[in-house]
């Protein structure tokens, strides 16, 4: 499966239009385990996005660089520079590659060796994992992405404010996992139309 501007476009409007419609919902997911602060931020992130995508060219590259700079400049928190880095590592793959896979899967090696999180370390690694596992099997649904997001709930948080929580952070759904659920919902809308 491959990936083209206009798609890219078309996925970040959509996930632009959850995040709005989600914000509070992911500020009050923050709340327990962070800052309450993860929905502020990902709206600010991706109102600027779309924003610069709408006078971007219709060009993978181009337009995967610019959805980079606008997350990494604007979204405050540890979330801006780790979905910045996926973008930023796709806008180089795409250079090589413009299959899915591939862009995901150096999207994932960005923020694992940006944050340092692994697998089980209730993080949105946990999202992008099975996601792309997945795509790769074509088997990727709404209802998987789901299961991955609400499968933090029973992690303990290794990484990020809510790892200072310790045991106390079983029990919540992570937020970033939350938000990066509805990065993946949007691309399948993209995928499947
Ligand atoms: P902050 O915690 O700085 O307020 P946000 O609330 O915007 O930033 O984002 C928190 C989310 O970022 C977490 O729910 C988690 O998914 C993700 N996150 C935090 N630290 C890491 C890390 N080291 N690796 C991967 N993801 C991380
Ligand atoms: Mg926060
Ligand atoms: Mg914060």
């Amino acid at each position: 499966m491959e990936l083209d501007a206009t798609q890219l476009k078309k996925w970040m409007e959509l996930f632009s239009k959850k995040i709005t419609a989600n914000e509070k919902y992911l500020c009050e997911l923050d709340a327990p385990i962070g800052d309450s602060d993860h929905g502020f931020n990902m709206k600010r992130g991706m109102d600027a996005v779309v924003t610069k995508l709408n006078s971007a060219p219709d060009e993978l590259t181009i337009c995967l660089k610019t959805i980079a700079m606008a997350l990494i400049s604007t979204v405050g928190g540890a979330s801006g520079p780790l979905y910045g880095t996926a973008f930023l590592e796709m806008a180089k793959e795409s250079q090589k590659s413009n299959n899915i896979v591939d862009l995901l899967e150096a999207a994932l090696a960005g923020i694992k060796k940006r944050g340092g999180a692994t697998i089980g370390d209730k993080t949105m690694v946990d999202v992008w994992s099975v996601v792309i596992e997945a795509i790769k099997e074509d088997a990727l649904t709404t209802e998987k992405i789901e299961a991955a997001v609400l499968a933090t709930k029973d992690m303990i948080a290794k990484k990020g404010r809510a790892s200072y929580l310790g045991e106390r952070s079983i029990n919540h759904i992570d937020p970033g996992s939350q938000s990066s659920g509805y990065l993946f919902e949007s691309l399948l809308e993209v995928i499947n139309n």
